[in-house]
């Protein structure tokens, strides 16, 4: 039997064609040439953000979005443990401390509803993770931020193109952060993108992305020499990134589309299953917003079921995968963050959850072969 893999890269047409172009044609590999303008105009356009800059990582991304919120040691931002490490060590570089709230058991997003209680003096932000691109209730929590004067910061690794009541994520918070990481929907191997929905934050974030100088004002003829003028790094990818990138944009929308399908598949193979209590599936609301099929998890009874399920899947080549360990019990979590309340959802959950294989090029086939095995797993346990 064919073996499948968690996730597989893919190209959908034009990026080898479109790395020639940047070589041969634009003769241009470093940062900031054609290619990344096309990029940051189609993010602009259909992620409706007042200004996108392409970084090499989601992690850049969030590296720059703490240095914009003039983050200082000792400042706390309040984020969910149950995310990937960058969420926090961003913040952590900055000497700032993660203040790590609990999680809905519904989307497994931060709770809103527990923000508040986690707010100090100093606090200066909140992260929203949009876990597996479904929308964290961001109405409520852009009102505890205004009401605190707190940034918001849109982790929005995973949520390319999904919405929130007509919205995209990343472009409702201060700013928003992308990955196309290529275990994300839309990929460049390594690759991200800073969203800048403040007019007032524009300039500045032009200057940390070009290593603290004032290039890009330079290049548009407002001043007449370039030189050091803020902190700053490396963060713009190099043009071939941006070109194999180009190409993925275009086709945005039918690959999520293709993953939704995927997604959907799983969701009514298992609904059986699901009602039978064996397992419980993704929660998603159409009503409040569109998710972009980044991922399709299912939850287990028990922590032991889990560890049981993943072995026989994977002993059937299907490779499920559980997913992060709470950064609040980590090492570098326990040294540089704090807890801000009970954790016990987090904890329970992330025990408890199986990540299905998920990627562009999978088949009908390919699905009803993961599903088939989980149904065996139940059936033969009774
Ligand atoms: C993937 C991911 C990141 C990191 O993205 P990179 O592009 O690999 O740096 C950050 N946050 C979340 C929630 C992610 O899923």
């Amino acid at each position: 039997m064919e073996n499948i893999p968690f996730n597989k890269p893919f190209i959908v047409g034009k990026e080898l064609f479109y790395i020639a172009q940047a070589v041969i044609e634009n003769r241009q590999m470093a940062g900031d040439g054609p290619f990344t303008k096309k990029c940051q105009a189609w993010l602009e356009k259909h992620l409706g953000c007042r200004k996108a800059l392409l970084t090499h990582s989601c992690t850049a991304a969030l590296e720059m979005a703490a240095i914009l919120c003039d983050i200082q040691p000792g400042d706390e931002i309040i984020m969910p443990s149950f995310t990937f490490v960058s969420t926090a060590n961003a913040f952590v570089l900055r000497g700032g401390v993660p203040v790590f709230v609990d999680i809905r058991p519904d989307t497994l997003n931060i709770d809103e509803r527990l923000i508040e209680k986690a707010i100090t003096p100093r606090t200066k932000a909140i992260v929203t993770v949009h876990y597996a691109g479904v929308p964290c209730a961001m109405d409520e929590i852009m009102d505890i931020a205004a009401r605190h004067r707190l940034f918001v910061i849109e982790d929005a690794a995973q949520a390319l193109l999904s919405t929130y009541k007509g919205s995209r994520l990343g472009s409702i918070g201060d700013f928003g952060t992308i990955s196309f990481h290529e275990t994300k929907n839309i990929i460049s191997g390594e690759g991200g993108a800073l969203l800048i929905n403040k007019e007032e934050y524009v300039e500045r974030a032009e200057i940390i992305w070009e290593k603290g100088t004032n290039r890009e004002q330079f290049f548009r003829g407002e001043v007449d020499k370039y030189t050091w003028t803020d902190i700053g790094s490396s963060y713009l990818p190099g043009e071939l990134t941006a070109a194999f990138l180009y190409a993925q944009l275009e086709q945005a929308k039918q690959i999520n589309a293709k993953r939704r399908h995927i997604f959907n598949l799983y969701y009514q193979e298992l609904t059986e299953l699901a009602e039978q209590n064996h397992i419980r599936l993704p929660h998603t609301n159409p009503k409040i917003g569109e998710h972009n099929g980044h991922l399709f998890y299912i939850i287990t009874n028990t922590a032991a079921e889990q560890v049981r399920l993943i072995e026989y899947l994977q002993g059937s080549g299907i490779y499920a995968i559980f997913h992060y360990i709470p950064l609040h019990s980590s090492p570098a979590g326990i040294r540089y963050g704090k807890l801000g309340g009970p954790l016990t959802r987090t904890e329970d959950l992330s025990e408890r959850l199986i990540r299905m294989p998920l990627f562009y090029e999978m088949t009908d086939t390919d699905v009803e072969m993961g599903v088939n095995i989980i149904k065996k797993f139940f059936l033969n346990d009774d």
